[in-house]
């Protein structure tokens, strides 16, 4: 079995065909995938939870799990009214993480600070709610400006906690990993891991130990090889599993295995 750690399934883009993009996930082994709760705002944050509650239950089709949070570009619309809403969403069983969460300094956006604050913000509305994170993080180009200020929040306003989350689409150097790795993350890899730019990334995840990794898709984006460029779903995460396993120098099952077993752990699902 695989888990699908990551993939936004309420996209616009599985509009047409969105129970069969995930009865061929579950044909293709992945037995759960955590829906993120961002939406395109703040005012779609619910719809992660709509499709779990919509789908599970169902029979040949993957478990679902939510997510909810504002992104880092969105956190310029958060008041008191998102932020109680928020905090609603963490309150319902099918709700295990709040995310994805963190700074992007790469894109033009929301401001470093006004992201800054927000990120806080939702940590402790998080910690209140003992869900563990999943964390966003894209540093301004040729720099990691983010990952320090990142890295500096949670150390001081997480690590306390010992919650724990998810560095989802891990994209930065062995330095940044092992910082995770030390305030008890896990590092997810998604499709980039296949690409063949990716060397220095895959030397980066060829150090960490199998206890700490996960899989994801980050559908609709980041298709692994041979789907590069097509819209990314679910079913794929098994060829990012495969680069993963060649990088590991493991079978693929020990890779499945591992992940879903981590998956569990970090969100005490128990017997998955
Ligand atoms: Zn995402």
């Amino acid at each position: 079995m695989l888990i699908d750690s990551h993939a936004h399934i309420d996209s616009p883009r599985y509009a047409d065909d969105r129970a069969a993009m995930l009865a061929r996930a579950y044909e293709a082994g992945v037995g759960a995938i955590m829906a993120i709760g961002i939406g395109e705002n703040t005012g779609e944050m619910h719809q992660a939870l709509d499709i779990c509650r919509q789908f599970n239950g169902q029979p040949n089709m993957p478990r679902l799990y939510a997510s909810a949070g504002v992104y880092p570009h969105n956190t310029t619309e958060i008041n008191n009214e998102v932020l109680t809403r928020l905090d609603q969403l963490l309150a319902q069983p099918e709700v295990i993480a709040c995310g994805e969460i963190g700074l992007d300094y790469y894109h033009e956006g929301a401001p470093h600070d006004v992201q800054r604050h927000a990120f806080i913000q939702q940590l402790e509305i998080a910690a209140q709610r003992k869900r563990p994170i999943l964390i966003h993080c894209r540093p301004k180009e040729g720099t990691d400006d983010a990952w320090v200020d990142l890295l500096a929040i949670l150390n001081q306003h997480w690590r306390p906690t010992g919650l724990g989350g998810v560095m989802h689409c891990f994209g930065a150097g062995w330095q940044q990993a092992r910082l995770s790795l030390d305030l008890g993350f896990l590092i997810s890899f998604a499709g980039n891991i296949t690409y063949p730019k990716a060397q220095p990334l895959r030397e980066v995840a060829a150090k960490v130990h199998l206890n700490s990794l996960l899989v994801e898709t980050d559908a609709p984006w980041l298709a692994p090889m041979p789907n590069r460029g097509k819209r990314n779903e679910p079913a794929w995460v098994a060829q990012t599993t495969d680069a993963l396993s060649t990088v590991l120098g493991r079978m693929p099952l020990e890779v499945a295995s591992a992940t879903t077993q981590n998956f569990s752990n970090l969100f005490k699902l128990g017997e998955l």
